[in-house]
């Protein structure tokens, strides 16, 4: 069976939060991970994030953590300080999962998060100077254990790598055994084709991977093919995390960064996005046995 997640801020509106009490919030309603933003962990004191990695080991917990990168640290900039920077901050950042014994990371990490300003067109140069990064960020990602996965987002949140085609050959051009290709179903509704052919396409390439539907709703909610989801991981033998991400709440950075400009359930208190995560991890276990071989 595939561990199980959910993301953090399924709950919250700010990036940053109690993540203990989310810890035993994914734990009581049954999840195998909880992933969360990577940056607040640049402001936590080590001790802190070992009492985090203490507790999660506590309640069964396993910690994965993801990020849209700060255009001020963007590693595909043009601009040889920012690059630098940029690599600077994101080796800063692996070092802090490792001591939170953490060996995930994710998202628009190979870049800043957006598409750059002043953008005419042509990605190789952005593209060139990102894997020139990457290679001297992995370096650090395989002293700290740390796999870190190029995630492929849709055309308004980067112009990099937007289909599963471009994260792995982006993943060849690094070879390390570090860095990883996670595929989101929200995202490749939009950029593949065919979202079966792009799981396939990925085989046992695909390090991780997230759900959520169409419009960012809990899987099942929208109208994805999850049949076809599913049925592809079976495919490919996937045994890896399914990491659910659905945001459905308008308002704070959150709702800013990730443009959700209405809520998507109803007066979401607490309880009733209690409610709708113990549904989706039971949809998601239910698809899983369905399609198990
Ligand atoms: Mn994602």
């Amino acid at each position: 069976m595939n561990k199980l997640g959910i993301f953090m801020n399924f709950w919250e509106k700010n990036w940053d939060a109690d993540h203990a009490k989310y810890i035993r919030k994914a734990a009581r309603i049954g999840f195998d991970v909880l992933e969360f933003q990577a940056q607040p962990l640049l402001e936590m004191t080590d001790e802190k994030i070992r009492s985090l990695k203490a507790l999660a080991d506590d309640v069964g917990i396993e910690l994965t953590y993801s990020l849209g990168l700060d255009r001020a640290y963007d590693v595909s900039s043009l601009d040889e300080n920012i690059r630098k920077g940029g690599v600077k901050y994101l080796q800063d950042i692996i070092r802090k999962i490792h001591i939170g014994g953490g060996t995930l990371l994710s998202g628009v990490s190979y870049a800043g998060w957006g598409t750059p300003d002043n953008f005419a067109g042509d990605k190789r140069p952005y593209l060139e100077q990102s894997i020139k990064s990457m290679r001297e960020i992995i370096k650090v990602a395989e002293e700290c254990g740390v796999t870190y996965c190029v995630e492929a987002v849709n055309r308004f949140e980067t112009c990099l790598i937007n289909t599963a085609r471009e994260a792995l050959d982006y993943a060849s051009e690094i070879d390390s055994p570090n860095i990883g290709v996670l595929l989101d179903t929200y995202h490749m509704n939009i950029e593949e084709t065919s979202i079966g052919d792009a799981i396939r396409l990925a085989g046992d390439r695909l390090t991780s991977f997230h759900t959520g539907e169409n419009n960012r709703t809990a899987p099942g909610r929208g109208h994805l093919d999850w049949d076809e989801i599913f049925g592809a991981l079976a495919d490919i033998g996937y045994s890896g995390r399914i990491v659910s991400e659905p945001f459905v709440m308008a308002g704070g950075e959150v709702g800013r960064d990730i443009h959700v400009y209405r809520d998507l359930i109803a007066d979401p208190t607490e309880e009733k996005i209690d409610a709708e995560a113990k549904y989706l991890l039971n949809f998601e276990k239910e698809m899983i046995q369905k399609y198990s071989k």
